[in-house]
């Protein structure tokens, strides 16, 4: 049975409980969980599995199809399968994972608007940041404020963000906010609102490589 993903369901949930359903040493599987482990770039939560703390979160299956998630503990379970246990993520982490990752997506289409089609090969969401890697010829230190602006007026006219489930992969999610779409199993916010007004940055990677980082303004 794969681990039920509630974090796609509700991604505001930051306490739910599980049984648990392997152990293998201090590494368990759940068979539910609201902790997501790292995936499409979104670095995993912190938290608990029954007060203990959870050092490693990781998927099993591949990038659009992740079947099962364990969790590594640091110290041994004081649990035994078939227990019921309860799982505790930090809440402030996930507000800013989302917010992040959901704004990720965003600029990346609001980039494309104002530069044309660029070639992303890289991107991570963190807490503190998102960024974006890719290809692009030309300079775009000149371009970076009005990408900001482009962003900001957008995230500013509350647009809804709907997570729809590909009908043949029930593991697969799409992102989608107005016309865009795009395939993420990422937590994310439910309305640009949410996201508040964002600060980017522009890191020159080298000849031809560009970065946009992303940081959040409101707490
Ligand atoms: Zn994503």
């Amino acid at each position: 049975m794969a681990t039920k993903k509630l974090f796609w369901d509700d991604p505001y949930l930051t306490q739910c409980k599980a049984k648990v359903t392997s152990i293998n040493g201090n590494k368990v599987k759940l068979d539910q969980t609201i902790f997501y482990a790292f995936s499409g770039g979104q670095l995993p939560d912190e938290g608990t599995i029954n007060n203990i703390k959870v050092m490693e979160a990781n998927k099993e299956g591949d990038k659009e199809d992740i079947i099962d998630i364990e969790y590594t503990l640091e110290s041994t379970p004081n649990f035994k399968v078939g227990d019921q246990v309860t799982v505790q993520i930090d809440p402030i982490r996930r507000d800013k994972l989302r917010r992040l990752h959901s704004a990720a997506h965003i600029v990346y289409y609001i980039t494309q608007q104002i530069l044309g089609k660029v070639k992303i090969n890289g991107s991570e969401v963190q807490p503190e940041k998102s960024r974006m890697d890719f290809c692009y010829d030309e300079p775009i230190a000149e371009k970076i404020p009005l990408i900001e602006q482009a962003t900001n007026k957008f995230l500013a006219e509350n647009h809804s963000i709907i997570i729809i489930t590909d009908e043949n992969k029930p593991n697969l999610k799409w992102w989608t906010c107005q016309t865009w779409k795009m395939p993420c199993g990422g937590t994310h916010v439910k309305n640009t609102s949410e996201i508040g007004p964002l600060t980017l940055k522009r890191v020159n990677k080298g000849k031809g490589r560009e970065r946009i980082e992303i940081y959040l303004i409101t707490n």
